[in-house]
């Protein structure tokens, strides 16, 4: 016999509503003008592809994790949307979103989520107004009736850290750091957090980045990998849409057809449609029943979102231009970009590339100097390097300083070159205006020493460190040296350099060594200048399981014509940071203008740099 009270108690309990995450959200889905490109009812006929993969993230569905990998254009965001509206309103429980950013998440809560909340009447009834006082509701955590979605950034140890959660929302997590506060992987940290619900549902979403080091690849990889089927208009042949069936008359985006991989025949947009409701989702690898991924590029976007017409005209502008490229690739295909890392720069490559100006001078454009000094055991490797808008570079001086660092004679050639006035094209002259010298290796007091000295005429020391995804300079901070015994109170400033960073850079550059960033040289580099300039390469290797790019040096060869360059570049990034971004070149150019003025006669009064111990080609 069941009393009233009994039957109330119960009715609190009764089982989810067995609505799933598509049906929930054709029934009370707003999409907002604010926010949406088609505002109105939600309605999942105009994106069929997203039935089953939101229908995985229903309550009565036995899979706990889904994978998106989708290009962007696709609906994938509103999936996620609805996937939070559809826990609020149907599936309460603690739910954790994790974005890229805590600035991200912010952006997500103030102009996604609210305007959800406020257009979508049953959500509404649920979450009180942010603006009211204790209304459970701020910018990073949503109480209602049964739960609480909290948000945050992947670069918040803090904020991964959380209390428990059943549902757990990364998003884009492509861009979310390889290692959060030296805590670990924040995906795997935020995954920790759902261990203790049995029914946990987790939803990983991005586009995918570089081939190797991109997560959303490897998860996936490791799941049941279903690719969205759709029949032909002509014979019928179910088969998932590839880009290099695309095909189009020569520089005619309009006439863009697909190609049935059965009929052969060639077929217009105007049937997609068609194609896309009568498709399906069908897995091409074996599954572990948990973990459902899907694939899908932009060639399935709806008509009215993304064309193929518009897919080809955006291929055919970033065609040859690496970086647009890979985000055609990355964004548009939804796949991985394979990244040449492991070809080096070719050395005969930029031998050939040389600019024909004198060793010592500065070609029409420098208008700033800065100097790499590599410290080695019986000698120091100086370069000079000009630089204009843009960071272009090049090359205006390489020289070896033969003498031990221990001794003072060496330094004294290092002081001929700070001396130096360095002929520019226009008739005037340069000096150093940024010097840096490693003091991580060799005769550390002696740079310090020698640094210490010279603070004024910008001189400063740094030091290298391979730690991945450091700054290319860290912030200075003062070293007091220990030397014979006191402590000296005029400290120098030691900047840490993140020098796999810097040659990330400087790689990428002489990749795509043309116009606007580029690295040149003069006559004067030789071979054995860019064998040495040359002669690291990145290597993949793994770390807790992640794959990292890590620059590795050719086993037994010299390197210092690449330090120099890294540290040069460390200098000019010093030397900008105290100047205003905006309008530095061009505050540069002026003061070479009008300044600059050594007439010759007192420059041939310098010291040339070309001293006895100098080698001769300089
Ligand atoms: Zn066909």
């Amino acid at each position: 016999m069941v009393s009233p009270w009994s039957v109330g108690f119960l009715d609190g309990l009764r089982p989810e509503d067995p609505l799933t995450v598509s049906e929930w959200s054709d029934r009370y889905r707003r999409l907002s003008s604010k926010a949406s490109a088609e505002p109105g009812p939600w309605r999942t006929s105009r994106t069929p592809y997203l039935r089953e993969p939101m229908d995985c993230l229903s309550s009565d569905n036995p899979v706990q994790r889904v994978v998106l990998m989708f290009a962007a254009q696709t609906g994938k965001t509103e999936a996620g949307s609805n996937w939070l509206g559809y826990v609020i309103d149907n599936s309460p429980g603690p739910m954790l979103c994790v974005q890229p950013t805590v600035e991200m998440a912010k952006r997500l809560s103030k102009q996604r989520l609210e305007s959800m909340i406020t257009d979508t009447p049953c959500l509404a009834a649920k979450i009180a107004p942010s603006r009211a006082r204790d209304s459970g509701n701020t910018m990073f955590s949503k109480d209602f009736s049964g739960g609480i979605m909290m948000l945050t950034g992947a670069n918040s140890a803090t904020g991964l850290r959380s209390a428990p959660c059943r549902y757990l929302f990364a998003d884009e997590i492509d861009a979310f750091p390889s290692d959060v506060d030296g805590e670990g992987d924040p995906v795997a940290l935020a995954e920790r957090r759902t261990t203790t619900f049995a029914r946990r549902k987790i939803l990983l979403t991005s586009t995918p980045t570089v081939k190797d080091f991109s997560r959303i690849e490897a998860e996936f990889q490791r799941s049941d990998q279903r690719r969205f089927f759709v029949p032909c208009p002509c014979c019928g042949a179910m088969q998932w849409l590839q880009w290099s069936r695309l095909k189009w008359d020569d520089g005619d985006p309009d006439t863009a057809k697909y190609e049935c991989q059965r009929c052969g025949e060639r077929f217009e947009e105007v049937h997609k449609p068609k194609m896309l409701a009568g498709g399906e989702w069908r897995a091409t690898a074996p599954s572990n029943g948990r973990t459902a991924g899907f694939h899908l590029s932009g060639l399935y976007s709806p008509l009215g979102w993304c064309s193929w017409p518009q897919l080809v005209e955006d291929f055919i502008r970033a065609k040859g231009d690496g970086p647009a490229l890979k985000v055609f690739v990355n964004t548009r295909l939804a796949e991985t970009w394979e990244e040449d890392y492991t070809a080096a720069v070719n050395a005969d490559g930029l031998m050939a590339k040389r600019l024909d100006y004198e060793p010592g001078t500065c070609p029409d454009g420098v208008v700033l100097l800065t100097s790499g000094v590599d410290v080695q055991d019986n000698r120091l490797a100086v370069s000079v390097w000009g630089w204009g808008e843009g960071e272009t570079g090049w090359l205006v001086w390489h020289q070896e300083l033969m003498g031990d660092p221990t001794q003072l004679e060496v330094w004294k050639q290092l002081d001929q070159v700070l001396a130096t006035e360095w002929a520019t094209a226009s008739g005037k002259s340069l000096k150093i205006k940024q010097m840096a010298i490693d003091s991580g290796g060799h005769c550390t007091h002696e740079t310090y020493n020698y640094v210490r000295e010279r603070a004024r005429e910008g001189v400063v020391a740094i030091k290298g460190s391979s730690r991945r995804n450091s700054p290319a300079v860290g912030k200075g901070t003062k070293v007091d040296v220990n030397w014979r015994g006191k402590v000296l109170k005029k400290g120098v400033t030691l900047y840490q350099l993140g020098t796999d960073t810097i040659k990330t850079t400087l790689f990428g550059r002489l990749r795509h060594n043309e116009g606007s960033g580029s690295l040149n040289f003069g006559m004067a580099a030789d071979v054995e200048y860019f064998k040495q300039l040359t002669s690291e390469r990145q290597a993949l290797r793994y770390h807790r399981g992640f794959p990292i790019r890590e620059w590795v040096k050719k086993a037994s060869s010299r390197n210092e014509s690449l330090d120099c360059a890294v540290y040069a570049f460390a200098a000019l990034q010093i030397y900008s940071r105290r100047m205003n971004q905006a309008t530095m070149w061009q505050q540069l150019q002026q003061q070479l203008e009008e300044g600059g003025k050594t007439p010759l006669r007192s420059r041939k009064q310098q010291p040339a740099p070309a001293g006895p111990s100098f080698v001769s080609n300089w």
